[in-house]
């Protein structure tokens, strides 16, 4: 007997290589027509640009065992991921440091002068913020708060920032420096030929057999073992109800030359619809464009997911939180499946951890067996 694993992200190809290296025969199924799930990239036939299809993915990690495996799967190349967020018609730098603060504000303060002005504004004396809202007013003051931090909450949750909880928000999230670099992990990088080709790379070994636009409950076959980074409750028929997830829309927008100069513009006010705009062409500044040449650029809508639309982000408010532990609680009873990936285990979770993830499972599963 095989093992089978579903789902062709980073989840399920990194645990079916770990598995075919040591022997074991595995079948890897996914419902959809593409390999690596949510980071799949694919380059545009008119323009060439490499697109990152369900939304922008920057490579970034302090894991040099990861590193090291995925460039091992493919080449990267230097990246460094800057965003700018657009509030009542200006640009600012993110996330925000220094050089957003003397913007916002209109002063010329150094490291030192920032952080006791900043103190003036925050209100420390909460003693226990119990939403969002309150530890965002304890970090970076009413003003920081409403231009940047409660629109966009609004947005890409659905709910409002009091009725989140705290926890979200675990650290200051401001920089009393000019460093803009929106990732401070050791290794980034952007794959030269994009995720799905090192997905593939990962993918290609004699012992795993690989169905595209197979859903595994399609599957009529015994398993040795299956390893699942499919929606947990989907697993077991929503029995329980739905875990709640919020999905992403995206408007393309195609024009000619350099739509915004910058890979993501950030919209936090709460009157434009969109949360973000990418423009994929600046994923790859090493690819020379010309001005005149096409640029394919998303903007991007979050909303409640309904059956049928692609789960993005699990919203683990306190109602999903309950409904989780009781399908953990099943989950422990199927001794013969081990739930993976960001949908098996509900949780948002980066590629660099996805991938760490799954080569612990597959070393545990390996020793077990
Ligand atoms: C908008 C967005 C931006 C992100 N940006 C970054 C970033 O910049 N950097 C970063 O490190 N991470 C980022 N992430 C996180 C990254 O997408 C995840 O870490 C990664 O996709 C997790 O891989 P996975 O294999 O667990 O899940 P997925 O990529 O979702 O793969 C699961 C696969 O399983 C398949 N599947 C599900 N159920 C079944 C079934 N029953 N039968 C058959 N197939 C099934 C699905 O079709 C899917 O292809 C981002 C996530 C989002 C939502």
């Amino acid at each position: 007997m095989r093992v089978c694993v579903v789902g062709a992200g980073f989840s399920g190809a990194v645990i079916a290589r770990e598995l075919a290296e040591s022997g074991t025969n595995c079948l890897v199924v996914d419902e959809r027509g593409h390999l690596a799930g949510n980071c799949h990239t694919e380059r545009d036939s008119d323009s060439g640009i490499m697109i990152h299809s369900y939304g922008p993915h920057i490579f970034h990690t302090a894991d040099q065992d990861v590193w090291e495996y995925v460039n091992r799967f493919g080449d990267f190349m230097p990246f460094r991921h800057q965003v700018k967020a657009t509030v009542n018609g200006k640009v600012y730098s993110l996330p925000i440091n220094l050089h957003t603060i003397n913007q916002f504000f209109g002063t010329c303060l150094s490291p030192q002068e920032a952080k006791d002005f900043i103190d003036q504004k925050v209100q420390r004396g909460m003693i226990e913020p119990k939403s969002f809202e309150d530890q965002a007013l304890r970090f970076v003051g009413k003003e920081i708060y409403e231009e940047f931090f409660r629109g966009y909450t609004i947005k890409q949750w659905g709910v409002q920032p009091k009725d989140l909880p705290a926890s979200i928000l675990k650290r200051l999230p401001l920089r009393f420096s000019y460093d803009d670099n929106y990732f401070d992990h050791p290794f980034q990088g952007m794959p030269k030929d994009g995720y799905t080709k090192i997905v593939k790379n990962i993918l290609q070994h004699e012992k795993i057999e690989l169905r595209l636009n197979c859903a595994f409950e399609e599957l009529d076959e015994e398993f040795e073992h299956i390893f699942y980074s499919g929606p947990l409750d989907r697993y077991f028929r929503y029995d329980l109800g739905r875990l709640t997830y919020r999905t992403l829309d995206f408007e393309e927008i195609r024009t000619v030359g350099d739509f915004q100069g910058v890979a993501v513009m950030n919209y936090p006010d709460d009157r434009i619809p969109f949360t973000r705009i990418t423009e994929h062409r600046h994923f790859a500044p090493w690819e020379e464009r010309s001005d005149k040449q096409l640029t394919v650029v998303y903007r991007e809508y979050s909303r409640e997911q309904k059956p049928g639309d692609i789960p993005y982000y699990p919203v683990r408010l306190l109602n999903d939180k309950k409904l989780l532990s009781r399908y953990q609680e099943r989950a422990k009873m199927e001794m013969s499946t081990t739930f993976v990936g960001r949908l098996g285990t509900y949780q948002y979770i980066d590629m660099d951890t996805t991938i760490g993830n799954s080569l612990e499972e597959s070393k545990n599963y390996l020793a077990r067996k």
